[in-house]
């Protein structure tokens, strides 16, 4: 079975279909390469300078975490749901939260948590990242 689902090209805004299988890698974006070349090009000055360091910094420092909230709302925009699937929907505020504490430019790496999801998931996530990871996905 090919099922196919409607996104909005990050570039150029236009609907097209694509695998699920795709946008859950985190691919999916754009619909085309040329979209993909453009807007990478058009947006690494800033992702750049808004992190404020030409070193890659993404892993577990302070600065990094930054950067990483920074580069996550840039791509796949802020968090407006709660990826949950036992949420008690107590809270309307929501967040990226990093699944395995290793902050990577990965958006497997990351789920959109409401506050209170957040509070829990933060922790139950120490020491046991991968049986949350395995029960989510
Ligand atoms: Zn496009
Ligand atoms: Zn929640």
């Amino acid at each position: 079975m090919r099922k196919l689902t409607f996104m909005n090209c990050i570039q150029c805004n236009k609907l097209f279909r694509t695998r699920p299988s795709y946008v859950k890698a985190g691919n999916g974006k754009f619909c085309s390469r040329k979209c993909f070349r453009i807007y990478r090009i058009s947006n690494r000055e800033k992702i750049n300078y808004a992190c404020g360091s030409r070193r890659p910094m993404w892993k577990g420092n302070h600065v990094g975490y930054k950067c990483l909230h920074k580069w996550i709302n840039r791509w796949y925009g802020k968090a407006d749901k709660c990826d949950n699937p036992n949420c008690s929907h107590e809270s309307k505020r929501f967040h990226w939260a990093n699944k395995t504490g290793k902050y990577l430019r990965d958006i497997n790496d990351w789920i959109k948590l409401c506050s209170s999801c957040h509070a829990k998931f933060d922790k139950i996530n120490i020491g046991r990242s991968r049986d949350w990871h395995g029960r989510w996905f």
